[in-house]
Parts: structure tokens; C-alpha cells; sequence
């Protein structure tokens, strides 16, 4: 007989857990809370996003990460784009950072702007933009959602949706309901609700929630696209391999003497574009425990302005805002993987890099259970 797991959350790394344990052999049960997942993996860019990790071990990781994501988006029929990146360079400091990142990483390379194709990146004072073959973009909307139809038709993976996890001691889980469900193995990937199961191990871990504010524009017309996802120097300041060359501090700099505003509200922004032509914008970032659920009309505003400096499109009509929250290690880990009791694990953490790296982290954790 089959040794059965459960995982507990919807989300992209309860997702990525139940792959690899039905791969594994398991007899696998998902339980979510809601109809559908509704936490950060629905919220987000949809970008798997290799070039921002640091090189080495998690640079493989979400490498390893980007060719399961092509292969489940293949088999589930997830709409997915294999369209790149570009980082533009409009500052002598941006530009310092890109060429010495493309020196020490010879898979990147850098176009001088008439090299580049894409209508909407802004060419006026743009003086070279660095370009990534590697990143690949989904809908997150439709991915978390076809992910367990997927799931269950291959593997025959059991949903439990509308259905909250109110304790698990192993080897029960307590369903809300008054229900109990019993497995050999139970992974909790409850994301940013730190306050119903294992609240005393959230509390001791090095861990806080991060809010972050986003857009989307509406279907640009005649099938217009902007090609690769798209960025500018904000986005160097903020992703940890940029943090590896020694030009970086000079472009923090920078942004701390003239534009210290986008710093405080952790402006990191940056446009993909899905399989409807809809644009993606973002983001902020706000961080707390106590994080308000209002969205601040001023950093929206932000966001467009800054957004405006790189990237023109045919269509600003803006069709939804909302924001989401993710859960952030404060002690410059990459995740936890906490083992409460035999039996138990407990995977979080994975911060604004969730998409890109889950289906790798569950490859190499889940390997040898
Ligand atoms: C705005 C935004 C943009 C981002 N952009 C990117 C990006 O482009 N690329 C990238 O790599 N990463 C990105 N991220 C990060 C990524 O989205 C997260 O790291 C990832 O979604 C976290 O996944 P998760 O499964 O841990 O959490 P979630 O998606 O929040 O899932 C947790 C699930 O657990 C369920 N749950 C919780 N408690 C219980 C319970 N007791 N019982 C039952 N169910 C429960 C919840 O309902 C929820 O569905 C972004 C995040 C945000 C917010």
C-alpha cells in the first residue's frame, strides 16, 4: 500500500510539495482553506526569474525550477512565455552595475539600444540594457488554478478545498470542520498565516510579512507586445545578485541621495506581459506584522511614474489594483524548513521569489525523505 502525505495550503509551494511527494509515490492529499488558492501565488508577476538569484546554489535552484515549470505548464496546457528580460540602464551607476554583472556572467549580454527590439522599452537618454534569455513568464491566475486539475489527473493527487486546518499532531490533521485526516508524512505550506498553525514556531523564527502593491492593464490592442519582461535600475538595487558587484553600493547610493522615497517604500519595479496581452506592474514593498490592508494611492502613483521612465505601451487603461503579502525571512535565509514533531515539516519563507524557486526547493528537500 502506498504511504500517504498530506500538504496542507494551495499556494505555490504546497503545489510544488505535492508534486514531488506523488512523484516519490506517495498517495498525496492537499487540503486549502478556500474555493480556490488566494494568497501571494495568485498575486503575483508570474515571473521565473533565475537572473535575480545569486550564482551558485540557488541560481541552479530556480534554473532546475524554470525547466519543471516548462514541463508541467506544457502538460497541464498553462500559458507560458519564454521571453526573457531586459534591465535598461539610463544612469552612469545602472550602467556600471550591468556591464560588470555581464562580465562576471557571460550567459548575459549587453545591447546597445539600437539593438533592441522591444516598442515599449523608452529609448531617450537609454544608454544600454542588459539581456536574459532565461526568464519565463506565467499568468499566475491561470497556473495556481490549473496546477491541481494537473495534479490530480496525472498523479491522482486529492484536493480538499474550502477546508481549513485547524491543528495537526502527527499523524492527524484536525480539519475545522471536526473532521481528521491521518498520514504518514504532513507538510504545512500555510504561507502568510503564521497565526493558526504553529503560531509559537512563527513567533521564534527570524521571519515577518512583506505587502506588496500591484496593477494590471488591460489587453494591449491589435496583439501589441512588449517582448521580454521589463525593468530598470530599481530592480539592480533590490534582487541579491546584483548585490554581488562591487558597483552596487555606488547605485544605493545613488537612489538614497535623490530618490530616497522609492527606497522607503521599497519600490522594485517591473512589467510582464500574459498570454492576453494584459501587462503586469509592480511592486512596493512594506514590511510588518501588522501590515495595513488598505492600498496607499501615492505609491500606485509611484510605480506608473517610475514605470514611465523605462516602458511606454499602447494602452495605460488600468483594469485591477490589489496587493499581496508574503512571508519574509529577516535573517537573509532564503526559507524555513522547520520539523515540528516526526513526520512534520514545515516549508515557508520563500519571500518575493516564491514562483521561481519552489519547484526546485521541493526537488532537492523532498529527495530523500
Ligand atoms: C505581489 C507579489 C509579487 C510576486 N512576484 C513574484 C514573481 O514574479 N516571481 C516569484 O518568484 N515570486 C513572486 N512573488 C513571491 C511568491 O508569490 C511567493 O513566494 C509564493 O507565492 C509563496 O507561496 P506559498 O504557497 O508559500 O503561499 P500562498 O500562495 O499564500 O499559499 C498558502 C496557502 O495556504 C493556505 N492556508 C493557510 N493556512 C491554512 C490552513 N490552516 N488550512 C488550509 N489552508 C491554509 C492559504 O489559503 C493559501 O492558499 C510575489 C509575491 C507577491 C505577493
Amino acid at each position: 500500500m502506498k504511504k500517504r502525505a498530506i500538504v496542507v495550503g494551495a499556494g505555490i509551494v504546497g503545489l510544488a510539495t505535492a508534486r514531488k511527494l506523488a512523484l516519490k509515490g506517495y498517495a498525496v492529499e492537499v487540503i486549502e482553506r478556500s474555493e480556490a488558492a488566494q494568497g501571494a501565488s495568485v498575486r503575483n508577476f508570474g515571473m521565473v526569474w533565475p537572473i535575480g538569484q545569486p550564482k551558485g546554489q540557488l541560481y541552479e535552484r530556480a534554473l532546475k525550477s524554470r525547466v519543471i515549470w516548462k514541463e508541467v505548464a506544457e502538460k497541464a496546457n498553462i500559458w507560458h512565455g519564454e521571453v526573457g528580460s531586459l534591465h535598461m540602464a539610463y544612469l552612469p551607476e545602472e550602467l556600471a552595475v550591468l556591464e560588470e554583472f555581464a562580465a562576471q556572467n557571460p550567459q548575459y549580454t549587453i545591447k546597445k539600444p539600437e539593438e533592441i527590439e522591444s516598442e515599449a522599452v523608452v529609448k531617450k537618454n537609454l544608454k544600454a540594457a542588459l539581456w536574459s534569455d532565461e526568464e519565463l513568464i506565467v499568468d499566475p491566475r491561470e497556473a495556481i488554478a490549473k496546477i491541481p486539475l494537473y495534479l490530480r489527473e496525472s498523479f491522482g493527487v486529492k484536493f480538499h478545498w474550502n477546508t481549513a486546518v485547524a491543528e495537526v499532531v502527527h499523524p492527524r490533521v484536525k480539519l475545522a470542520n471536526g473532521r481528521t485526516i491521518e498520514a504518514d508524512f504532513i507538510v504545512v505550506c500555510s504561507g502568510a498565516d503564521f497565526e493558526t498553525l504553529y503560531p509559537e514556531l512563527f513567533q521564534k523564527a527570524n521571519i515577518t510579512k512583506c505587502k506588496l502593491q500591484m496593477m494590471r492593464l488591460v489587453s494591449q490592442p491589435n496583439e501589441w507586445t512588449i517582448g521580454p519582461a521589463l525593468c530598470g535600475g530599481l530592480t539592480l538595487v533590490h534582487y541579491e545578485a546584483f548585490k554581488q558587484t562591487a558597483s552596487h553600493a555606488a547605485l544605493q547610493h545613488w537612489y538614497h541621495n535623490n530618490h530616497p522615497e522609492y527606497l522607503r517604500w521599497g519600490l522594485n519595479v517591473m512589467v510582464s506581459q500574459n498570454g492576453s496581452g494584459e501587462l503586469t506592474i509592480g511592486d512596493s514593498h512594506e514590511y510588518g506584522n501588522n501590515l495595513s490592508p488598505f492600498n496607499q494611492e501615492f505609491i500606485d502613483q509611484m510605480i506608473l511614474d517610475y514605470l514611465a521612465t523605462f516602458a511606454d505601451f499602447r494602452d495605460w487603461t488600468i483594469a485591477s489594483r490589489w496587493h499581496g503579502i508574503y512571508p519574509k525571512m529577516t535573517d537573509g535565509s532564503t526559507e524555513i524548513i522547520m520539523t515540528p514533531e516526526d513526520g512534520v515539516l514545515v516549508i515557508n519563507g520563500l519571500g518575493g521569489a516564491g514562483m521561481t524557486m519552489s519547484f526546485g526547493l521541493a526537488e532537492e528537500k523532498l529527495e530523500t525523505i
